[in-house]
Order: structure tokens, then sequence, then C-alpha cells
């Protein structure tokens, strides 16, 4: 068996996805686990789908999308990371999922190494894989509201490092990189000649930070930037998001998507145009709802003592809550445990910090995607049960 196959194989699977699996479809449980925004997809989104499927067959197409969306994706590009793109560097692809995963794909191969956020999303652990690569974690420290430790990063770098993966702003801590920060992972995967693969899928939805993007700097030559439709147009199960992608690197991220699903249907791509040309206020609506919902939930925790940290983009927020274990001794608190205590003790489900990576045991991370009611209640319930939980004798 090819090894990236057995590395897949021997991935445990992950612990966020297990308390997903277990609450799927309840509406019995409070749901805090997903990224997964509460918001309808916009009507006029929805419309342009409905408009493509009345009057045109969705037919095979090019492989990195039609022309028309590259174009939008590329002016964008423009208005959003500030930098003017050839279309010709867009990909269309599977969800900002489906763009790492080509960019993967095409930027290495079985022996390199891929260095990836811990506390981080789940999914780069999964993708470094698939091209038979290694994941190698680096740390975002809770002391600066989970900014990357640039020295240990560093210090993580070897010979067979081949890509940095940077998310800003970052799933899980919701933290904005300021510019500063950017300006020197770009020099770091200079330096070191290293592709910077940018996930910027949250890249809309900051409260009080500027995003600043990799692809913005001049030394960033070899940066990729990667984007989707899910969060900031609330079109999560429309499956698409693309990759701003240096020249010589788009034909192998194009036959990568083209290998996977050879082309995104029409239809979804005409609702990707809507989103992107159409009125922009929905965006911003969405935004200052998920700007109020993490004052309310920041409101909650300062009665318990656990604000570490103010998220200033995406929409979750890690919490401290091993805090409150007290009988729990310290170190010992498994939030995999804990949080699936809490679905059967108290209908609530949590994204388990130990679905993460390997440095936040003792946190549980929220998604403010969830409606306020839902917030609340979640949140008290959470609180009060981490107080009483005594860890697996409970
Ligand atoms: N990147 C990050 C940091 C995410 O949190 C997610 C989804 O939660 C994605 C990428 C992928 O989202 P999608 O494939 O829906 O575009």
């Amino acid at each position: 068996m090819p090894s990236s196959h057995s590395a897949l194989a021997a991935l445990p699977s992950n612990p966020l996805f297990r308390i997903g699996a277990l609450v799927h479809g309840r509406n019995d449980v409070l749901h805090l686990e997903f990224g997964e925004p509460d918001f309808p997809t916009p009507a006029h989104i929805t419309q342009a789908a409905a408009d493509s499927l009345a009057s045109e067959q969705p037919t095979y197409g090019p492989n990195a999308g039609m022309r028309w969306l590259r174009e939008a994706i590329a002016t964008r590009t423009a208005r959003v990371q500030g930098v003017a793109v050839d279309p010709a560097r867009v990909v269309v692809a599977g969800g900002g999922t489906g763009a790492l995963t080509a960019s993967l794909l095409a930027l290495c191969g079985p022996g390199d190494e891929v260095l990836i956020p811990d506390p981080g999303w789940p999914g780069y652990n999964m993708m470094a894989l698939l091209p038979g690569a290694r994941p190698v974690r680096y740390p975002l420290l809770p002391a600066s509201g989970w900014l990357p430790d640039l020295e240990a990063l560093e210090a993580a770098i070897t010979p067979r490092t081949r890509v940095l993966i940077v998310n800003s702003p970052s799933n899980p801590g919701g933290a904005v990189f300021p510019r500063a920060v950017i300006e020197q992972l770009v020099t770091i995967a200079e330096r070191h000649d290293l592709w910077l693969l940018s996930d910027e899928c949250y890249d809309e939805l900051t409260f009080d930070a500027e995003h600043v993007s990799p692809l913005a700097f001049e030394s960033g030559r070899r940066v990729l930037t990667v984007g989707t439709f899910s969060k900031a147009y609330a079109m999560t199960g429309w499956r698409m998001g693309w990759v701003v992608a240096p020249s010589a690197v788009v034909p192998p991220i194009t036959t990568a998507v083209a290998a996977k699903i050879n082309n995104l249907p029409l239809f979804v791509q005409r609702a990707g145009y809507a989103a992107l040309t159409g009125p922009q206020e929905c965006v911003a609506a969405m935004r200052e709802a998920y700007r109020a919902r993490r004052e309310i939930a920041l409101d909650m925790l300062r009665a318990s003592e656990l604000v570490e940290y103010i998220p200033s983009g995406a929409f979750y927020l890690l919490i401290h809550v091993a805090r409150l274990a007290r009988s729990v001794p310290p170190g010992a608190f498994d939030s995999t445990a804990f949080a699936e205590a809490l679905v059967g003790a108290r209908g609530v489900a949590v994204g388990p910090g130990a679905a993460f990576g390997e440095s936040i045991p003792g946190y549980v991370r929220i998604s403010l995607a969830s409606s306020e009611t839902t917030l609340r209640q979640g949140i008290g319930a959470m609180l009060d049960y981490a107080r009483e939980y005594r860890g697996e004798a409970s």
C-alpha cells in the first residue's frame, strides 16, 4: 500500500468529527461544535443557481473553473487582499478544502514536510498526508492571543520542509495576525525556500483588526492564497472555494482538481459569481451578528474569569475550561472525554481542544456561528457542567 494511504489509515478519527457524528441530526442538542453559519445562503445567490438550472445544462466545464468566475475572484482578490492578479492564476475548487488539498498535492511529495499550526484546523493534518508528506506542527501561543511562535516555527524547518501553512484569521483561535507577523512569516518562507500556503477562508470576517495577506508582500512570490464562499456567504454545503497561485503551479493544481472532481457544477459557479458581484451587505450583516455573539460569549466567560484573549476574526472562541474542573488534577484534563460527557449530561456539543493539535488538551472551541439563544444556553450549561466535572470517573 502506498505510504500516503497507510498514513491515512493510521490516522485516528478526529475528536471533532467524533462529536459531530455523535450529535448529527439531533435537534435536542445545542450545537456549538462546527463552524456552520446559522444563516441561510442569501436569496440572490440561491436564485442565480435556480435560474441556471432552469435555463442551461450543467455540462462538463474547464477544470480551473469558468473564466467569468475566475475573473470575479481576481477582482475580489484586488479588493480584499489588495493585490491585482491575473485571472489565469485562479483555480476554482471544491471549497477551501479542495483548494488546499489540490495545492498540497501539487506542491509536495512523499517524505516532504508541511508546517501546520497547532492549534490549527484539523484539515491540514489529513491533507498533508495525501501526497505522502509529513505534517509538522508549529506552536501558536495563548499569551499572544494565538499568534505563531516564530522562533519555534523556524526551528522546526528542516531540509525536507516544502510548505508553510499559515491561517489568519485563524481557526480555532480567532486571531488576525498583525502586518508585522505576516511580513515575518513571508520572510521566513523566503529565507528557507518554502511555499507559503495561506488559508484566508475567513478573510472577510474580522472584527477589530485589519486582514493582511502574505500575497501583498513583494517578497511573497511563492505565496498561494486560498479562499472560500462557505463562511462569508453562508455557503458551506455549496462546496466552492479557490486558490490564487503563482503561474508555475497553476497547471499541477488544475490537474489535481481535474483528478478529483473534473470541475464544479455550472449552477454552483453561477451562484458564486452572484455572491461576488451582487450586493455585499449580507456579508457585513452576518459579520456584525458574529461580533455581537462574540460579546455575549465573552460576557458569560468574564463572570467565570475565563477570558484569556479576545478573538479578532473568524467565528470561534477557545475556552480554557480545564480551569473550572478543579476536581481533575492539573494536566490530566482530557478535552475529548469532557466533550463526549457534556453531550450526554447536558446536551451541548463543543469542539474538543484535542481536535486542533497537541497543545491545548485543556481547551474547548465554541463556534460563534450558532444562534444567540444556543450560545447563551450552551455556554451556561457547559460552564456549570465543567464545575462539577470529575474526569473519567464522573
Ligand atoms: N480553512 C479553515 C481554517 C476552516 O476552518 C475551514 C472550514 O471550517 C476550511 C478551510 C474549509 O472550508 P470549506 O471547505 O467549506 O471552504
